[in-house]
């Protein structure tokens, strides 16, 4: 049993992210935390001028619905976080801050299959300083 999980969703791939969650609820200690997390991220700064002003706003707002219902399908207890940056960085420092002891990520877009891991994945296997859980 684990007392504080991490669950990093791609709101792209929301079935992969019900299958996490629900194993985060099965291997969560009666009284652990569930922190489900999705990663909003930044355009490039040569990028960023041109961009419509709110445009993450807009992306912070469609995230935090779509988690909502996320954790509200699965019946949940989790507790929703949004981040902006680069996916991987943004996963394994909320790992650090949360002292997560386990991060439960999908291992890579179902159309995918032929690569063993997608590169965000990849990156928080390879760096994380807890268990991670890759699911596929
Ligand atoms: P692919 O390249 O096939 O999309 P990824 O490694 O990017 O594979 O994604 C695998 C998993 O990583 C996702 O299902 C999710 O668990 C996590 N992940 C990817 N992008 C994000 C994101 N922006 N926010 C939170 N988690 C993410």
């Amino acid at each position: 049993m684990y007392r504080k999980i991490l669950v990093p969703v791609d709101i792209a791939q929301l079935d992969r992210g019900e299958a996490i969650l629900h194993r985060a609820e099965v291997l969560s200690d009666p009284q652990g935390e569930i922190v489900l997390l999705n990663v909003v991220e930044d355009l490039p700064s040569y990028l960023a001028i041109d961009v419509p002003t709110g445009l993450i706003e807009g992306a912070l707002k469609e995230a935090r619905e779509k988690l909502t219902a996320l954790k509200a399908k699965c019946a949940s207890r989790a507790h929703i976080e949004l981040r902006t940056g680069q996916p991987a960085r943004e996963i394994l420092a909320a790992a650090e801050e949360h002292s997560a002891d386990l991060v439960i990520i999908a291992s890579h877009r179902p159309d995918l299959s032929n690569y063993i891991f997608g590169s965000t994945a990849d990156r928080v296997v390879r760096h994380a300083a807890c268990a991670v859980l890759v699911d596929r």
